[in-house]
């Protein structure tokens, strides 16, 4: 059966970036930028105080105390063309540019106001002290966020401060969702024996938003073939169709069959990994399509190490999530060559963290969902895992 390794490079290996399109900067929070964004000016523009107090030349400070001719103030939002002579001072503001002719600021506790127009420095103080200089935060020309960039609090204010009234960004991946079984009901609708509430529609909403697409749900179809394709062909236009279910060796495992008499080019089906063996994944058109198993469990593990990378790749993204190592607080047994995803939930103690299994972990028990933080990954040829050794975990919260 093909390795989990070799399924993803498939995956990922004909994904060729969504478009961009401007959006203004008010809108932009969580998008991913398509462009690299290089600095049109230094910050700060001029160099300006970092102190409330006396704009001063050190070299007016040979001996503290000293008494200076307090000969203006510089406001913020004001230029200054003043230069200052030896013997004087400016009053300034922090945040106001610095006048020529002075390399500090004192701040106004080291100072004394004698009379009217004249003030005592009480101490010394260092050439260049408490100013902020043009350019010392970012230089014009600097690229100083790149492509691929997930943009959040910072980088909005970056943006903003570079000028930027609208931005480039990657369109957002629309991604179909159908979910299929002639058992499932909406989750309005009263259980019956037989029936099960549609879990995966949800589920795997959240995860298309979480990792920046839009969803697109396509309701439930049966298990007959002419309900599938009706129901497939309106999804025919996304950047990403997930199907739910019906891709086992059940009698009614239709969908791989409806898939290709839409023209589906299955790359592969089935994948040595646990919880998610039994995925297919392949193309219409130039559409990906993922055949994902029905289980709850099963289809969001495989979306998070499936689908999630593909979305990524879509807007330029780095592909992994964080990995931390971690050691077991629950043993683990396995008996065979597939490569397992266990959820777990993590302590942090004494610098070192620590993973316990969110529970039993079959691909039935959405529970073992609830409280994750993360993807414990067990490697294809490793067997059994005692408490205190170390896994790999994948953080998703
Ligand atoms: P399948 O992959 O179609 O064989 O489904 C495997 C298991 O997952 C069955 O027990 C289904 O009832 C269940 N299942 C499939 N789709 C959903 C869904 N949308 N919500 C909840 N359970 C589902
Ligand atoms: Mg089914």
């Amino acid at each position: 059966m093909l390795k989990f390794g070799q399924a993803l490079k498939i995956v990922l290996e004909d994904t060729k970036p969504m478009e961009w399109e401007w959006v203004v900067l008010s809108r932009v929070h969580r998008r991913v930028l398509a462009e690299d964004v290089t600095a049109q000016n230094n910050v700060p523009y001029t160099d300006n105080s970092a102190m409330d107090g006396y704009a001063i030349d050190t070299d007016d400070l040979k001996s503290v105390p000293r008494e200076l001719k307090v000969v203006g103030v510089v406001a913020c939002g004001k230029s200054v063309n003043k230069r200052l002579k030896l013997g004087e001072a400016m009053a300034i503001m922090t945040g106001a540019p610095i006048p020529e002719g002075c390399n500090s600021v004192v701040p106004v506790e080291d100072t004394e106001r004698v009379a009217s127009g004249i003030v005592r420095i009480l101490r010394q103080i260092k050439p260049g002290k408490n100013v902020r200089y043009s350019g010392e935060d970012v230089k014009k020309g600097e690229v100083v966020l790149e492509k691929g960039t997930a943009l959040g609090p910072g980088e909005l204010g970056m943006l903003a401060s570079m000028g930027r009234k609208r931005v480039r960004v990657f369109q957002k991946p629309v991604v179909a969702i159908l979910v299929t079984g002639n058992e499932i009901i909406e989750p309005g609708e009263r259980l019956r024996p037989g029936k099960v509430r549609d879990i995966n529609t949800f589920s795997l909403r959240g995860l298309v938003e979480k990792f920046g697409g839009v969803p697109l749900p396509l309701g439930i179809a049966g298990d007959e073939k002419v309900k599938l394709l009706r129901k497939m062909r309106k999804g025919l236009n996304s950047d990403i169709m997930l199907i739910s279910g019906g891709v086992s060796m059940g009698r009614f495992d239709f969908v791989r069959e409806a898939l290709t008499s839409l023209g589906y080019r299955e790359r592969f089906w089935k994948v040595a990994m646990k919880p998610g063996m039994p995925i297919s994944f392949g193309y219409i058109g130039r559409m990906p399509v993922f055949g994902l198993p029905g289980n709850p469990v099963s289809s969001m593990v495989s979306f998070l190490e499936f689908v999630r990378p593909l979305m990524m790749k879509l807007v330029d993204r780095a592909v992994d999530l964080p990995e931390i190592s971690a050691f077991l607080k629950t043993p683990i047994v396995k008996k065979d060559n597939r490569r397992h995803f266990l959820r777990v939930k993590l302590d942090y103690r004494n610098h070192k963290y620590f993973a316990s299994l969110t529970g039993p972990q079959g691909s039935g028990i959405l529970k073992s969902m609830i409280e994750c933080d993360g993807i414990a990954i067990i490697p294809e040829n490793t067997k059994a895992l005692k408490v205190g050794d170390r896994v790999t975990v994948q953080l998703i919260a």
